[in-house]
């Protein structure tokens, strides 16, 4: 979400006749787009701004300001006062970047309306802005409010734009994307419109109650869409999920997950799993190292919570020490990585056509995807946006290493 907001920004700063730099030593004008989810997000940020005020009290930088998620919080006056930001701003109101970076002032936009950078081969489509949510742990719904949904027509005439100027692989986006709806038509239908239009179709993020069987099923039975799901689960104990408000207990999860795997069969999957939530018992940490077990995920995004100012769980009881968060956030990670490498080396063998996503480094190695959504390293000259294909050699953990059948 955040990598699209920049584009945006960037579409904007490159109309003003700007040209992107690689070092803050060479910039003008420096825009920060940020993330608020966890303190250390933050942390980079605060050491940014003092490279940027140096560079600024030295001449050398004219202007800096502040985007994104940390901009719609209150600590941004903090941080505007302390290092004297010229300009900021929320997830919101990024239109008003325009006359920031000497545009015309433009009229008030709906973010999401607001051009992204043109002819890409992948490209993301937000479909939703905010959540109806109220997670114990999370700042999202404070810093990008509630749900949004963005009209179909809206929606898929910029996958039609973008499929003509040549996109290959189009993402939607949403914080929740699974709750949109509209006029009676539901996520599903949405998405079966947009994978008659993209050769290619991915959606992030959704959540486990808004998740249909139908859509499990349309994953498995549509050509264009990639064969892997994102569903954070958070935490594998029934008492926890009750804390954290997440609204379903850990048995749906299962059979959503069951259904997926039937639909899906050689999908992949990945989740979300917060470790160290306060309240959080040995017991509750057991439970989550089960449900990994039974889902067999073939990745996950662990992470130790961290207390957001203005969120229920940064003023309950329950906190779990450091050490023992550190204990249990290693625990999921090797069950995880463990299973993921399982599964990986059962793909060996496998001829597979591979989306370049990325095209070769210096040592010719390009990154791609296969339409079970692994992740494959492989040598070849191929553009991004083109497909390669390719048998699978050897496999780690995170990837698949293939090599290309001539
Ligand atoms: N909307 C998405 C996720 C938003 S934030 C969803 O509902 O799934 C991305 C992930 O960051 C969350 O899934 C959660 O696992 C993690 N996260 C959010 N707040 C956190 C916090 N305070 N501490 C640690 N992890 C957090
Ligand atoms: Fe945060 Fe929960 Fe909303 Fe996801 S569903 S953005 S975790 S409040």
């Amino acid at each position: 979400m955040n990598v699209h907001d920049s584009d945006r920004m960037r579409r904007m700063i490159l109309d003003a006749g700007y040209a992107e730099v690689p070092r803050y030593e060479d910039a003008d004008i420096v825009i920060l787009n940020t993330c608020y989810v966890r303190e250390n997000a933050v942390d980079r940020v605060r050491g940014h701004l003092g490279e940027l005020t140096r560079l600024k009290r030295s001449g050398r930088l004219k202007k800096v300001a502040l985007t994104g998620c940390i901009g719609a919080a209150e600590e941004s006056e903090t941080l505007r006062r302390q290092f004297g930001i010229d300009l900021v701003l929320g997830t919101h109101n990024t239109y008003e970047l325009a006359e920031f970076v000497g545009l015309p002032t433009m009229e008030e936009t709906y973010t999401p309306e607001l051009p992204g950078t043109e002819g890409g081969h992948s490209a993301f489509v937000t479909i939703m802005t905010g959540c109806n949510y109220r997670c114990s742990y999370c700042i999202v719904p404070t810093v990008r409010g509630r749900m949004v949904c963005r009209s179909k027509e809206s929606i898929l005439s910029e996958v039609d734009r973008l499929v003509e100027g040549g996109t290959g692989y189009v993402t939607l986006l949403g914080q929740t994307v699974d709750a949109w709806r509209q006029d009676g038509e539901r996520f599903c239908d949405l998405l079966e419109a947009v994978s008659e239009r993209a050769p290619r179709v991915w959606f992030t993020t959704s959540h486990p109650s808004n998740m249909e069987d139908r859509t499990l099923r349309a994953i498995g039975e549509r050509e264009t869409i990639v064969k892997r799901l994102h569903l954070p689960v958070q935490s594998g104990s029934d008492r926890m999920l009750k804390i954290m408000h997440r609204g379903y207990k850990a048995e749906r999860y299962r059979r959503k997950i069951e259904v997926f795997r039937e639909a899906a069969p050689g999908g992949t999957l990945s989740t979300d799993i917060i470790v160290g939530h306060p309240g959080e018992t040995e017991e509750d940490h057991e439970a989550t190292l089960k449900l990994v077990e039974d889902c067999q995920f073939d990745s996950a995004y662990v992470f130790k919570f961290s207390p957001r100012d203005g969120t229920e769980a940064a003023n309950i009881g329950g906190v779990v020490s450091q050490e023992v968060a550190q204990k249990r956030f290693v625990e999921v990670l090797r069950a995880v990585e463990g299973n993921a490498f399982r599964r990986n080396r059962a793909k060996i063998g496998a001829v597979e056509d591979v989306y370049v996503r990325h095209g070769a480094n210096e040592e010719g190695r390009a990154i791609g995807e296969t339409w079970s959504g692994h992740a494959v390293h492989l040598k070849t000259g191929a553009v991004p946006g083109s497909y390669v294909r390719a048998r699978v050699g050897s496999a780690g953990p995170h990837v698949l290493y293939a090599e290309p059948i001539r």
